[in-house]
């Protein structure tokens, strides 16, 4: 296996709040170690537009605590093609770049490991995602940032909640993960969740109704995560309630974008720490297409195959612990 002189670093597809600090964690470990590292600018976008440039410890100076990314993260349509990997794989040569680290979700994950495998080229992944959806790490990076903003946001929608006798139904990201409904929904004592791990979430709905919405309650909150069916969401849902129960007086939030940005918690610029380090260290051993991630607060590399389009089960505890505690 040929020595690794050079790493690139790429962040990709949805943003989350920790990607500054794990830029700044693999370009100081990388350089540490004596390797030359190049920023790539709109993730996979950049590297087919040749958007490079080298990075020094300075290039990343005063960045953890800053949300989002100054990398900027892009989708691109044209990685998804074997031509445009294939610009990608040459501007990689062009700039001697031998390795790279790919801080994304499930997408970019996804594609690290098709150019992995058509170019026989040493990728290393770090979880970065709010929805952490990414199977065999217990966290991703932005994950914690994001359920405290929601925390912050559900207080407040609580205090008005509390003042009139509504149902409010409060919709998060996740794409197709429970986990910020759940846990949001536990750390800010919701009276119930919608997830897309149980039931068709109208069914959900329409068996809160049933139970009267805890009956000894006069408001109810509720975390719904977003969903592609119109029906779905806080918006299809409360449309369909007001439709079908005119008894109750439902209102709906969706949070929005608001859940992606801010300053990353500790808890967030450790991790990205931690598994930025880790990223050079594993690539440096010789380990190739690993997600980095976090396991009962150890270092773990996950296999790409294992990490990706992979069920990453919700812990049953918790809805228990949720509803349990609503009664
Ligand atoms: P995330 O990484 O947050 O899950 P996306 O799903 O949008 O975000 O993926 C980010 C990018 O990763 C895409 O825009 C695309 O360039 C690349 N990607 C995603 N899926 C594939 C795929 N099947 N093949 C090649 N590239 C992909």
């Amino acid at each position: 296996m040929a020595e690794i002189k050079s790493v690139g670093i790429l962040t990709s597809g949805g943003d989350a709040p920790g990607m500054n600090a794990a830029i700044r964690a693999v370009t100081r470990a990388a350089i540490f170690s004596g390797l030359r590292v190049f920023g790539i600018y709109r993730g996979y976008q950049g590297l087919i537009e040749d958007h490079i440039e080298e990075f020094k410890t300075q290039s990343v100076s005063n960045i953890i605590s800053r949300g989002g990314t100054i990398l900027k993260t892009a989708r691109s349509k044209d990685f998804k093609t074997p031509e445009g990997r294939k610009l990608a794989y040459e501007n990689m040569q062009k700039h001697g770049i031998d390795a790279l680290v790919v801080i994304g979700g499930d997408g970019s994950i996804t594609g690290a490991s098709y150019l992995a495998k058509e170019y026989d080229l040493p990728i290393v992944g770090l979880p970065g995602t709010i929805d952490n959806d990414l199977a065999g790490t217990d966290a991703t990076i932005g994950y914690d940032t994001a359920m405290n903003t929601i925390m912050e946001c559900v207080d407040k929608i609580r205090d008005t909640a509390t003042s009139h006798a509504r149902l409010f139904i409060v919709e998060v990201m996740g794409r197709d993960a429970g986990f910020l409904a759940l846990n949001g929904a536990i750390a800010t004592g919701c009276e119930d969740v919608i997830i897309p791990e149980e039931k068709p979430q109208y069914e959900q709905l329409k068996e809160l109704v049933a139970n009267g919405f805890r009956k000894s309650k006069s408001s109810a909150m509720v975390l719904v995560t977003e969903s592609k069916d119109e029906n779905g969401g806080a918006l299809g849902l409360a449309r369909k309630m007001k439709e079908e129960f005119p008894d109750y007086d439902v209102r709906y939030t969706v949070l929005g974008h608001l859940q992606r940005g801010g300053s990353p918690t500790a808890a967030d610029r450790i991790l990205a720490s931690r598994t930025g380090y880790a990223a050079i260290e594993a690539l440096l051993q010789g380990q190739r297409n690993v997600l980095i991630g976090i396991h009962n607060d150890h270092i773990v590399n996950i296999p790409f195959a294992k990490a990706i389009h992979q069920e990453k089960p919700i812990d049953p505890e918790l809805l228990t612990v949720l509803r349990v505690l609503s009664i």
